[in-house]
């Protein structure tokens, strides 16, 4: 028998493609009380009925008290990671090329995976089919297929939306997105404000982009997005 596969899916810009790029595998989506977690429901509900993804939702866990006010919570791969384990041998947790998270990277997920076959008693791999993908070939990849750009919209990948249905324009993982749709020619994806005109551009990525405190490839896209739009970087 295979090894049974899941996927950790959000409807975001990373985990809906993936799922695609997976061939259609089984979803899982942790509700773990995070801020954003009804405009992910309603993403997950919206993609949900266009594709009929099999979906599987879990409450098992509430990690709010974590959450710190930039909207990461740490070492939540490493939680999905074990109760995905009880239901899964592979686990699919989107992660992309140049992630430095420490729970969300290449050699973080190599240690889980022993980790959790020690203490599971059989095997356990944690992986990312992105390692080698920015976000932005993600996108590209994904419209490569012929797949609707709506779609790719219709996801959901903002960490500080507040109640709004749109993606807040100020948070890096709203930079990020904008970044990769741009770069593929997608400029009508909405947002609360316009991320190029977040102040953390100016005053922190635009900086950290040309020091080397990012990968050059990540630098790049970014310089290339914000020529898009007339900012000088
Ligand atoms: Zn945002």
């Amino acid at each position: 028998m295979s090894a049974k596969e899941i996927l950790l899916y959000s409807a975001g810009l990373d985990s809906f493609p993936a799922w695609h790029y997976l061939g259609k595998p089984e979803a899982l989506f942790f509700d773990i009380g995070q801020r954003y977690c009804s405009q992910e429901y309603r993403a997950i509900e919206t993609l949900r009925r266009r594709w009929d993804i099999t979906l599987t939702t879990s409450r098992e866990l509430n990690l709010t008290a974590w959450e710190r006010p930039d909207g990461i919570i740490p070492l939540r791969n490493l939680y999905f990671a074990m109760l995905a384990s009880h239901r899964a041998d592979v686990i699919w947790c989107i992660g992309v090329k140049g992630d430095h998270t420490a729970d969300k990277n290449p050699e973080a997920f190599a240690q889980m995976s022993t980790f959790l076959s020690t203490y599971a008693g059989r095997e356990i791999r944690i992986d990312s089919p992105f390692w080698d993908m920015t976000k932005t070939e993600i996108v590209r990849w994904y419209l490569d297929q012929g797949l609707p750009v709506e779609d790719l919209l219709n996801t959901f990948s903002c960490l500080n939306p507040g109640t709004s249905p749109f993606h807040c324009g100020r948070c890096s993982a709203c930079l990020r997105r904008w970044i990769s749709l741009v770069n593929n020619g997608i400029t009508d994806a909405k947002f609360q404000t316009n991320p190029w005109e977040w102040d953390e551009v100016q005053s922190y990525y635009l900086t950290a982009m040309h020091d080397g405190t990012y990968p050059d490839h990540r630098a790049e896209e970014f310089f290339t997005a914000l020529s898009t739009v007339g900012v000088d970087a």
